[in-house]
């Protein structure tokens, strides 16, 4: 990850530092202006996301307008820049949400913002700190305010919508042990195609992206397990779109999933490291160092892909002890059924199976685990990871390693 130098960002922190030992009023902060250094416009079927990336953190004013349905917002301290009026044309046609979006310098400081929309929505907005590449984001999300019935029965929005509440965890399906579930009923498989939306994952050195690559290979992997006579296949996202990692896991839990498959690329800043290398939960210590780096940096995906608020609870209760062991066994099971198989498309990162805490690997009742296809960093593998062939040899050695493991899994 390359961190870009800002002279104006370090000259506007000297600035409000002087400023604060002049100790006069908050007349300095009022004198900075703000400046958009990015938009972007993330459409998807579930909800839409607006990001602004700006310089200093973006007061505004958020208010709803009728014949036709907008909603405006009015940024404070402001000057319309080239490329906040260049906002309108991120829009696409096939935005579900959004129809068009136009950017008015409304006196001096105040820019105004107004988003025509196709249906009634119901915005979430909401401010991030400066994390990796980014600078201060706002964000608005805007979700359906009827989601259409016609949604099959993808969990997905309610979810979304209980985890905005902070209720993910109070209406989370109750704890599957392996002795309920009938002998006959279908194995639920979950691909978690990794990132998505704003958040792009790893880069590499020729800008292939994390997020673009491992939904391809996770498409390609559902195709394989939906012809599959006793198996059922889902996916935690099938679009460019942001997913919280606890929503991940949260739709996995609804969908009473057997296993759990999170889908990756790794990165690392030595680019002639490569290989290819699967993970099981820990619920210790990572099993190196650059095993317990790499859960913290994926861990991150939140911060980067940006959610407004989260909970976490059902993670610390003992009672789940029983369920969580069988959980963790099968998990290290799959984990190497698909390691086993990965080493014959790719040389291995590490010879065994690895542990560390990923966020995405924590249902207590799902076997989980987290394959990192290989190193999109490499510019070699980079190449590689690009090509249908090496996608579909993926795609096939997880399949072949999830049949592996039916086949073996204690119940
Ligand atoms: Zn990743």
């Amino acid at each position: 990850m390359t961190k870009t130098f800002s002279p104006t960002k370090r000259l506007l922190v000297k600035g409000i530092i002087a400023t604060c030992l002049l100790s006069v009023t908050r007349i300095g902060f009022a004198a900075a202006m703000a400046q958009v250094v990015a938009v972007r416009v993330w459409p998807s079927s579930t909800y839409t996301r607006i990001t602004l990336e700006s310089n200093i953190s973006l007061k505004y004013k958020q208010f709803l307008l009728s014949n036709p349905n907008r909603i405006a917002i009015d940024i404070n301290n402001i000057s319309l820049n080239p490329i906040l009026k260049n906002i309108s044309s991120k829009v696409l046609k096939h935005d579900p949400y959004i129809k068009s979006i136009r950017v008015v310098q409304r006196d001096q400081k105040i820019v105004r913002i107004l988003i025509e929309l196709k249906q009634d929505v119901k915005p979430n907005t909401f401010a991030l700190s400066p994390i990796a590449k980014f600078k201060h984001r706002l964000v608005m999300d805007l979700y359906p305010s009827k989601p259409a019935s016609s949604k099959n029965d993808d969990p997905l929005l309610a979810l979304l919508e209980e985890y905005k509440k902070g209720e993910l965890n109070k209406k989370q399906s109750e704890i599957k042990s392996p002795t309920n579930k009938n002998k006959n009923a279908p194995i639920i498989v979950v691909l978690d195609p990794g990132h998505g939306g704003e958040d792009p994952g790893a880069i590499g050195y020729n800008k292939t992206r994390e997020k673009d690559i491992v939904l391809q290979i996770a498409r390609r992997t559902y195709n394989l397990l939906k012809k599959e006579p006793n198996i059922k296949v889902y996916m935690t996202r099938n679009e460019d779109v942001f997913i919280p990692l606890k929503v991940r896991v949260a739709k996995a839990r609804s969908l009473r999933a057997d296993l759990f498959i999170s889908i990756h690329a790794d990165a690392f800043a030595n680019r002639s490291v490569g290989g290819s290398s699967v993970f099981a939960l820990s619920t210790g210590g990572a099993s190196s160092s650059a095993a317990s780096y790499l859960a913290q940096t994926q861990n991150e995906a939140d911060q980067i892909g940006g959610v407004s608020r989260s909970g976490d609870k059902y993670l610390d209760n003992t009672i789940l002890d029983l369920v969580q062991k069988t959980t963790l066994s099968n998990g290290v099971l799959l984990g190497n059924a698909i390691l086993n198989r990965m080493k014959k498309v790719n040389k291995l990162h590490k010879p065994f199976l690895e542990k560390a805490g990923f966020a995405v690997l924590k249902a207590p009742d799902i076997p989980s685990i987290l394959v990192e296809t290989a190193f999109i960093s490499n510019t070699a593998e980079e190449k590689k990871l690009k090509t249908a062939a090496f996608q579909n040899q993926v795609s096939k050695a997880i399949f072949d390693g999830v049949k592996d493991y039916i086949k073996k899994r204690k119940k």
